[in-house]
């Protein structure tokens, strides 16, 4: 059961639907491409613990304050008496373990211990855990590696490591570790660490952009190339197909009410990021029919997946 929803990065909502109406320079491309790839190998592990018969509590993307530092967890679940921490790896190549460390290889110029993390965070969290009232839990650190490219050479067995091809069998074993569990006080400690959760406070890089420069219209979801308007239908050109003005006209809105929060959406404003293609009447009613979306729209991943 989820307690806590993955919700995609503001950061990266914004620079979706902004790409697609400015060209930013090659350092936001690189650096909004690494955000959308973590982004995705976290969706890709979420498919597989949803396919996984574990009836346990799960939260997803947490942060807590803890001994004047934050911990910041992707997701959390609850199983017996362990609260099992998993951390993404969405690094992509080839690494060389060698003692406590994992070089990239063959460049061998930085490296990085994480088996240690994943100690020291499972140590710290079990810590936290008996602060906030619960000392009979314990805290299981995992790494998942989830990009099914990534390569690591002369690698020991670590249980805590998890690899991409490893996924099913990993979720198998945890499905029988014990059997199905859920008691109140997995609710109980679901529900204090929901109220202990904050906002990400670390600064987030946001894409710099100005109503004025951003290109007008109404963009296709599929290629985000400017659309026309005819018999109450969007036509793209290049997609060669039509779409619906009511949801095209409710993605627009959340789109306008998501890069300029400070402007108030009127038909007037919409009129003008629609390049005047939409008519006045259609624009006041979509205006009234409109609620916030409970999914983020996809306007412009494919602008990502062709970096
Ligand atoms: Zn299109």
């Amino acid at each position: 059961m989820i307690k806590k929803h993955r919700r995609e990065p503001l950061e990266l909502q914004v620079f979706l639907c902004a790409s697609a109406r400015k060209n930013f320079p090659p350092e936001d491309n690189f650096y909004f491409h690494h955000i959308y790839n973590d982004y995705k190998g976290m969706v890709r592990f979420d498919q597989f613990l949803n396919r996984a018969p574990l009836d346990n509590l799960i939260l997803h993307n947490l942060t807590f304050e803890y001994r004047r530092s934050y911990i910041h967890v992707d997701t959390l679940l609850i199983k017996a008496n362990t609260v099992h921490l998993f951390e993404m790896c969405t690094r992509p190549g080839s690494y060389y373990a060698k003692g406590d460390y994992w070089y990239p290889y063959p460049e061998m110029d930085e490296r990085w211990a994480p088996h240690q993390e994943l100690q020291d965070k499972a140590s710290l969290f079990t810590s936290f855990l008996r602060q906030i009232g619960f000392s009979s839990f314990t805290a299981a650190s995992h790494l998942m590696c989830m990009e099914p490219q990534f390569v690591l050479y002369n690698a020991q067995p670590d249980p805590d490591v998890v690899f991409a091809g490893q996924l099913g069998s990993f979720f198998a074993d945890l499905v029988l570790d014990s059997p199905p569990d859920v008691t109140e006080q997995h609710h109980q400690l679901a529900d204090r660490l929901l109220s202990l959760h904050i906002e990400d406070p670390s600064d987030r890089y946001t894409p710099a952009y100005e109503y004025e420069e951003l290109a007008k219209g109404v963009t296709c979801e599929k290629c985000a190339t400017m659309m026309t308007f005819d018999e109450n239908q969007f036509h793209c050109a290049p997609c060669d197909r039509s779409w619906k003005y009511d949801t095209t006209m409710q993605r627009l809105i959340g789109e306008f009410k998501l890069l300029f929060p400070e402007r108030r959406a009127t038909a007037a404003a919409l009129d003008d990021w629609c390049a005047g293609t939409v008519p006045l009447s259609t624009i006041r009613q979509s205006l009234k029919e409109y609620s916030p979306p409970r999914r983020p729209s996809k306007t412009t991943s494919f602008f990502m997946e062709s970096l």
